[in-house]
């Protein structure tokens, strides 16, 4: 066995993960004036965060709103508030529009579908405006001939955030946050009830050094459940893996528009991303021939001029996911260890809230949001997790 080494024992706290959701969390951190290290085994931000389509949409998918609604929607209403501080701290834009979306049903199937986000969301009282195909048709000259209807949600948001997760780390260092790259996270160790360190596999050494902190934040997206082996704590936070299509010369998308679960979301320059694929295998970011014809195929289907535009790139992420597709929020058996991983397809959207719930959990032992149902300790029936050696 290789020697173990400490160093740096004087850091605050230490967030394993520099994706949106573990630099949000140092960012509100370090505006609080807690030191704060961000390790990650390779660049922050460059997983999913970057591979994400943006949208700051609680409202599209939603039928009758429930609690994690409520959770989603607490978190879109902290947004303009975080961009701002985001952008003025990195003195760059995240593009960020709240020019709402559209959601449209080109066959029968989906029109009922939307019929009951209606009627749900106007029961709750929700900004909800219903529209006949030719309302639909007149607002957006590019939909297909086919489209029966439409439902617009002014709630509903996007933003670039690939320029999120480069300004938010920008801003992150300018408060103080010192962020190690290319630092792999082998596990934590831990004594009585505590965390003690993390273990980590330098890039560049062959034996294992160890950081220690007062507190620490798991926030490692689709790789989680493998550093919370080393706690023997089943986490079962599986990859699962969107493909996304971008195009040029798109000019006159004019907010986020979706059909059933397929969606594009304007970028600035007249881009457009399309998406997306969910597919579970492994960690495996390939770009297959058939997810990228699968997204080209219901591109066509909702806006048939998009055969027309130039082809810009393609890429996949791996969203966290978990088995009920809820996040893992808060704490669990260790006192000091707080868990912020498997938002799923919602991790752009739930950044700000999740930022928010651990910075007062660590500060001030306690958060307004109610936490029972995203426990770390709800798939305690599944099976421990093999330690690792
Ligand atoms: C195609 C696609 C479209 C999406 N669209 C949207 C959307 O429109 N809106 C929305 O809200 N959400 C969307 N999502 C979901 C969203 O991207 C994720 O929920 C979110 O990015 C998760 O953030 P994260 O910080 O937890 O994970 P990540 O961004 O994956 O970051 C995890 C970080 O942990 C690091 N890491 C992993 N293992 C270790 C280790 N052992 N040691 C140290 N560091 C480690 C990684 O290098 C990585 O930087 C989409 C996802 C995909 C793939």
């Amino acid at each position: 066995m290789p020697s173990i080494s400490t160093a740096g024992s004087g850091s605050d706290v230490i967030v394993v993960g520099g994706g949106l959701i573990g630099c949000a969390i140092a960012l509100r951190l370090a505006q609080r004036k807690v030191p704060v290290r961000v390790f990650d085994r390779g660049e922050p931000g460059a997983e999913a965060s970057s591979a994400a389509a943006g949208m700051i949409a609680p409202q599209g998918e939603t039928v009758e709103p429930d609690g994690f609604f409520t959770l989603c929607a607490a978190s879109r209403d902290l947004y303009p508030r975080f961009v701002k501080e985001v952008e003025e701290l990195a003195g760059q834009t995240v593009d960020f529009h709240r020019d709402g979306a559209l959601l449209v049903a080109l066959d029968e199937a989906e029109a009922k579908d939307l019929e009951r986000i209606y009627c749900g969301q106007t029961r709750a009282g929700l900004p909800v405006e219903k529209l006949s195909g030719e309302e639909v048709r007149r607002r957006l000259p590019q939909i297909s001939p086919q489209v029966l209807g439409g439902i617009f949600l002014a709630g509903d948001h996007w933003l670039n955030n690939e320029l999120l997760v480069t300004a938010l780390r920008q801003a992150c260092r300018k408060l103080g946050v010192i962020f190690h790259t290319q630092n792999e996270v082998a596990g934590f160790e831990t004594n009585g009830g505590r965390v003690e360190s993390i273990e980590i596999i330098s890039g560049s050494r062959s034996a294992p050094i160890r950081y220690s902190a007062s507190h620490f934040v798991l926030a490692a997206g689709a790789w989680s459940s493998d550093i919370a082996a080393s706690l023997n704590l089943p986490l079962p936070v599986q990859p699962c893996r969107g493909q996304m299509v971008e195009f040029d010369g798109a000019a006159g998308f004019p907010h986020i528009v979706r059909a059933g679960h397929f969606y594009c979301v304007p970028r600035a320059g007249g881009r457009l991303v399309a998406g997306s694929t969910m597919e579970y295998a492994g960690y495996d970011k390939a770009v297959t021939a058939g997810g990228v014809l699968s997204i080209l195929e219901r591109a066509r289907r909702l806006a048939p001029g998009v055969t027309e535009l130039r082809f810009r790139r393609a890429w996949a992420g791996l969203r966290p996911d978990t088995p009920d597709h809820l996040p893992i929020l808060g704490y669990g058996p260790w006192g000091n260890l707080a868990f912020a991983t498997g938002h799923f397809r919602n991790g752009i959207l739930l950044a700000p809230v999740t930022a928010q719930i651990v910075t007062d959990l660590i500060l001030q032992g306690k958060t307004s949001h109610p936490l029972k149902t995203y426990s770390p300790l709800r798939f305690q029936s599944l099976q421990p997790a093999q330690e690792t050696g």
